[in-house]
């Protein structure tokens, strides 16, 4: 049966011959949103803890957490080969010795087949993408990019301390570097987004052609400001229900050739406030299928290009 949607398990299927593997690290970088230098709060959903396991314990050596998790993969999963995910933090942000540095540990071993670099937009500059493409020649390379929502008046309540026009500028850098492919990373139930907003934000993507995306719902994780907003009653998270309905209408509007890495969140119990459903991320997997399947919904269906 044709997928409906593009997902991240058949890209790598088609793409490698091999069981591939993301395996994510904390490679010890900062973040401006958080050092002072854009702000010292960071965005109102951020906890690096609840978003990575790599993050929530002591810090270790990066090839150790490298080797930790090729050899966790590789028992549980059978994985044959790997992605190392640079996620915590801004990923970019730091000399182009430390990032060169950093970057280089995947080097030392020999079953990777790519990087996928996570980081804001306000960080990318010509020199850091030289850098990034020279890994271009050995390994897939991917950046990420955390966007969140196209919408400033959003941003700017969320603290992301970037705008969307930025956004757009590393987009279009990027761009000029064709080996290197641009991800995107949305949620989806920002406070004071309304429907059509969501909406909006996915006609934009879907104009920009990504060749991928990451969404999730909005969660309230526990140490953020966002956490404080929901206990005082000033912020609410979505339904299920609503989920569903957003983000099977937000496939509609992409690329049919952007690769959904990511349609539902990852925070381990202990540090999710709410909504709790976001646990069960097997049954909001076949949720998704079954209601793009019920009303004849599809990736790229309302495309216009
Ligand atoms: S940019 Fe990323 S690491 Fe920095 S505060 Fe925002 S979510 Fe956290």
């Amino acid at each position: 049966m044709q997928e409906r949607y593009y997902k991240f398990s058949s890209y790598l299927k088609r793409r490698f011959s091999q069981k591939v593997h993301k395996i994510s690290v904390d490679a010890g970088f900062s973040c401006p949103n958080r050092d002072g230098t854009k702000s010292k709060e960071g965005c109102i959903f951020c906890n690096n803890r609840g978003f990575s396991l790599n993050s929530r314990i002591s810090p270790r050596p990066l090839e150790l957490q490298i080797k930790e998790g090729m050899d966790f993969n590789r028992a549980r999963f059978g994985a044959e080969r790997f992605i190392i995910y640079f996620q915590a933090y801004t990923n970019t942000y730091a000399s182009l010795g430390t990032l060169k540095e950093r970057y280089d540990t995947v080097k030392r071993f020999k079953d990777i087949v790519g990087i996928s670099i996570g980081t804001r937009p306000d960080c990318i500059d010509e020199d850091i993408l030289s850098l990034i493409d020279s890994y271009t020649e050995d390994y897939e390379v991917w950046l990420e990019y955390g966007l969140q929502t196209i919408h400033e008046k959003t941003l700017a309540f969320i603290n992301r301390g970037h705008t969307y026009q930025d956004f757009l500028r590393a987009v279009e850098l990027t761009r000029k570097r064709e080996k290197i492919k641009v991800c995107a990373h949305v949620i989806i139930g920002l406070p004071g987004e309304s429907m059509e907003m969501v909406l909006e934000t996915a006609k934009e993507l879907g104009r920009l052609k990504l060749e991928g995306i990451k969404i999730h719902p909005l969660h309230v994780i526990r140490g953020t400001r966002l956490e404080e907003m929901f206990s005082q009653g000033l912020t609410e998270t979505l339904e299920l229900d609503e989920y569903l309905e957003l983000v099977t209408r937000f496939l509609e509007y992409l690329w049919p050739e952007t690769v959904i890495q990511r349609i539902s969140a990852n925070c381990p119990r202990e540090f999710l406030v709410d909504p709790l459903w976001i646990l069960q991320k097997g049954r909001i997997l076949e949720k998704i299928e079954e209601r793009l399947l019920s009303e004849s919904k599809f990736q790229g269906r309302l495309w216009v290009g």
